[in-house]
């Protein structure tokens, strides 16, 4: 675990430094789906700090169990059905898969619940993919204002799962179409929303991520193996 670990942080750190980014300008989202409490124990003491969970009933339970490590992060990635959003609430530092205004307040009534104020990211679904949710590009900017206007809502930027190709070099326009979304809603200044945050990349194409100006890359089977 530690020397994997070791190998995914110099590979972010050199992807960074290549295209004049700094190393630190990039986390490393541990993607622990699937993989059973004792190892991502073993994750956090080799020195993850952030993980990032798909299943809400699975990330309760790991992050119940691992409560005592103050230190860590947890964020959700996977697709959050309204119904479930009250869960997410609860344990989520940050929620990376919000892909409409009607989740986003549910997320916010949740929050005002427990007097919380929830980060977000804003899932988009570039190249309309019917398979893949994510508001679309075009509707990103309504969709944003709307959900800005939410006292316990806090927008941090954006998120993208791309197409599946083998290739990354395939996947770079939806990562660039990604960043140059987040430049452009900057501009507009909403207030409340903030995009410091790009969520893309995955074991196979972090690398073209980075260079395309991710800061959060969510690693899961290059850390973990392949999942069962
Ligand atoms: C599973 C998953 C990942 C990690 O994928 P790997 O290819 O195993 O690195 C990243 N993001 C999301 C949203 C996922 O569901």
């Amino acid at each position: 675990m530690k020397k994997k670990l070791e190998t995914i942080r110099r590979k972010i750190s050199e992807a960074a430094i290549a295209c004049g980014r700094k190393p630190e300008s990039v986390r490393l989202v541990a993607v622990s789906k699937t993989v059973p409490t004792e190892r991502v124990e073993k994750a956090i003491t080799a020195g993850v700090t952030l993980l990032g969970e798909n299943y809400i009933q699975e990330a309760i339970e790991k992050h119940d169990a691992l409560s005592s490590y103050k230190d860590v992060e947890w964020h959700f990635i996977g697709h959050l059905q309204t119904n479930k959003a009250k869960y997410a609430v609860r344990f989520s530092d940050l929620i990376h898969s919000v892909d409409s205004v009607k989740l986003a307040r549910e997320i916010n009534k949740q929050a005002a619940k427990l007097n919380k104020i929830q980060n977000i990211l804003i899932q988009v679904n570039i190249g309309k993919e019917a398979t893949k949710s994510g508001i679309d590009e075009e509707t990103a900017e309504t969709v944003i204002r709307e959900i800005s206007t939410l006292d316990h809502i806090r927008i941090k930027g954006l998120m993208i799962i791309p197409p599946f190709y083998d290739e990354p070099e395939k996947v770079a326009p939806y990562f660039s179409a990604l960043q140059n979304l987040s430049a452009q809603i900057d501009r507009l200044k909403i207030p409340n929303v903030s995009m410091k945050e790009l969520s893309m990349g995955m074991s196979g194409d972090f690398e073209t991520a980075i260079e395309n100006g991710a800061t959060l890359v969510r690693i899961g089977t290059a850390l973990f193996g392949e999942r069962i």
